[in-house]
């Protein structure tokens, strides 16, 4: 006989944003209060029959706030209770929750339970909120076993309106509506409907016996520079200026293409024997940058840019802290990104 499985035990910890705010009456904007607070708004918690604790930032903060300093403290909270719990739900402002999902898909190394990160468009308290079935179904997908007991999203991922999806694939497109973040390049991982559908095959597969290495290093000398028709020299010569720049995200037109200007290639150049590794990322949301299909992005190339591929800029930025974090640079971190 199967032993009989435990409630699974899920830990919430809530960084702020949305979900958790009210209208300060003197000004009208939105401001965080705190976690017992916003349970209070949502007593069907008590239904599941789950082990639910909770975690609080001492400070929950708008995630305009949010740091690299705050991904560590994360990491540190889920390598903390990693063993007490099944899964993890991180409860965060909308506005750089893509940003925050990335960086632990790199900092959480070897991760076999869920992290699922979700928030609200409108606070847990309005009579429309949004806050209320994003956190009871993440919960519930934090929580969701196969038939085998293992984890069906042993990833970090964010759940938004309907749809789960890949952390690290994850971009906010909307400042407005409650179906608020997509992945383009990549397919949702599950649906929630009238049943939550996951679609395993494009769930990350991992043996649930490999320790989490948690990673707490990041390395945040990058900066991210967006081409437009009539860009000038002297915008780069400033960036060439930076102190202690390690790289530049570079965000180009369609296929990953740029200016054919003998300026651009020089500067390129100089970036590249100071060590600044240039990674291309399209502006486009959806594609891939493809340097050779035109010869505007073929000089990328010839000046050592990296491909950035399909990926959202929210995991180019953090990933290239984790691997500066790392301690890779120069050449070492171009073959390393490239990976
Ligand atoms: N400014 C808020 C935040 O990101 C927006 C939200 O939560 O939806 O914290």
């Amino acid at each position: 006989m199967n032993a009989p499985r435990k409630q699974p035990a899920i830990l919430i910890i809530y960084t702020g944003g949305t979900i958790g705010m009210y209208q300060n009456a003197q000004t009208g904007a939105l401001c965080n209060f705190d976690f017992d607070r916003l349970v209070s708004y949502v007593p069907e918690l008590q239904r599941f029959g789950y082990q639910l604790d909770s975690y609080t930032f001492p400070h929950p903060i708008d995630s305009s706030d949010m740091s690299p300093d705050n991904w560590v403290e994360l990491v540190r909270i889920i390598s903390d209770h990693y063993e007490q719990y099944d899964g993890f739900v991180v409860l965060h402002g909308t506005d750089t929750m893509a940003y925050t999902a990335s960086a632990l898909s790199f900092m959480l190394e070897g991760l076999s339970k869920p992290v699922v990160l979700t928030g609200s468009q409108l606070p847990v308290g309005a009579l429309r909120t949004d806050g209320k079935e994003n956190l009871l179904t993440a919960i519930e997908i934090a929580a969701a076993r196969d038939k085998n007991g293992q984890a069906m999203v042993p990833e970090v991922c964010v759940f938004f309106e309907s749809r789960l999806m890949r952390g690290n694939r994850t971009t906010k497109i909307n400042a407005e509506g409650f179906d608020a973040f997509r992945s383009f390049n990549y397919h949702s991982l599950a649906h929630a409907g009238i049943h939550l559908r996951f679609e395993r095959q494009y769930i990350r597969r991992v043996d649930a016996n490999t320790p989490l290495t948690p990673h707490f290093r990041l390395d945040r000398n990058i900066c991210v520079l967006t081409l437009f028709p009539g860009i000038q020299r002297e915008i780069f010569d400033a960036i060439l200026g930076v102190k202690n720049l390690k790289a530049v995200v570079l965000k180009t037109y369609g296929a990953g293409n740029a200016p054919q200007r003998e300026w651009l290639r020089e500067v390129l150049s100089h970036l590249r024997q100071r060590g600044v590794v240039v990674v291309n990322v399209t502006q486009c949301s959806k594609g891939t940058v493809e340097m050779a299909r035109y010869e505007s992005g073929l000089q990328l190339l010839q000046n050592g840019v990296v491909n950035g591929y399909d990926s959202t800029i929210e995991c180019v930025v953090t990933k290239l802290m984790f691997l500066l974090g790392e301690g890779f640079e120069g050449e070492e971190l171009r073959l390393k990104f490239e990976n």
